[in-house]
């Protein structure tokens, strides 16, 4: 049966750079970068594979016990915290599984050491190598399929998944996902002040239903954190403006801000854009 919705987010990590499992840290939460959308014929797409994934591939084994999972994995960038929970992603252990991995494209004859036919197995394969992780990438059951792509709209039946370039160290994509007039834009790990992406990123993001967007630091502490590739809670709110989206979710939150801290900072960012809410893991937004 077709689920009542045109498209559902949920975030299941919130947290840039590194897990914060401190227990003041986890009204918003404490796992890395990682959303889902769902379709309404239960279709899966995941975005970025922090340790968030974790509990996202225990939940999908779960809710669809006995199915094959035909998953779509699409990385903004190869940082840590978005790929730390590929390796503990139990849909990749189980043989009737096909998990396809999308991200910007390597440079031809980059990144060939273990004989991978692309840039973005080896850089996965790599991850998992020993001395790292006793668990190699290929001898994971599952079918796998790694897809070097281009900021060029991708059909899913009704859903366009739209790439496009943030300003970040190395190449980084943002997501326009839209599906049936639902749009969600995925911005994470960009910094501002770089005209060009600046505008980019405002023109992907037009009349979005959720802009979410990377507001790691407060203004002050960015001003300490100059080129290290993420923006603020004000920019958040400008970009958000600019778009004219509906709703602004902070995200990549810094692990140095506990709750009471971050819950200060989304009530600033309210009263520069109002319908502002802090990316909390667990929470999902139906359309
Ligand atoms: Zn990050
Ligand atoms: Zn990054």
């Amino acid at each position: 049966m077709e689920n009542d919705f045109r498209l559902r987010m949920t975030f299941w990590g919130v947290r840039g750079s590194s897990p914060t499992p401190q227990i003041d840290h986890l009204n918003y939460g404490g796992n890395t970068c990682c959303i889902e959308v769902r379709l309404p014929n239960n279709e899966v797409f995941i975005f970025d594979a922090g340790t968030g994934v974790r509990n996202l591939g225990d939940s999908l084994l779960e809710e669809f016990a006995n199915q094959k999972l035909d998953l779509k994995l699409f990385l903004t960038h190869f940082h840590w915290d978005h790929i730390q929970g590929i390796p503990f992603f139990q849909p990749l252990y189980q043989a009737e599984n096909r998990v396809v991995f999308h991200s910007v494209a390597f440079p031809e004859g980059q990144h060939r050491r273990s004989g991978a036919k692309s840039g973005l197995e080896e850089t996965l394969k790599i991850q998992m190598a020993h001395p790292y992780f006793p668990i190699s990438l290929e001898s994971l059951a599952a079918k796998k399929e790694f897809r070097e792509i281009d900021p060029k709209p991708l059909k899913f039946g009704k859903l366009t998944i739209t790439p496009f370039p943030l300003n970040h160290p190395g190449p980084t994509y943002g997501y326009r996902i839209e599906s049936d007039g639902a749009v969600v834009v995925y911005a994470t790990d960009l910094e501002h002040g770089h005209a060009k992406l600046d505008k980019v990123l405002r023109d992907f993001s037009q009349d979005a239903d959720l802009l979410i967007y990377d507001s790691q630091f407060t203004p002050e502490d960015y001003e300490k954190h100059k080129g290290w590739g993420h923006s603020t809670w004000f920019e958040a709110c400008q970009a958000a403006g600019d778009a004219k989206v509906k709703q602004l979710a902070l995200f990549h939150h810094f692990p140095s801000y506990d709750d009471a801290r971050f819950y200060e900072i989304v009530q600033l960012a309210r009263g520069e854009f109002e319908n502002t809410i802090g990316a909390q893991e667990g929470w999902s937004l139906t359309l």
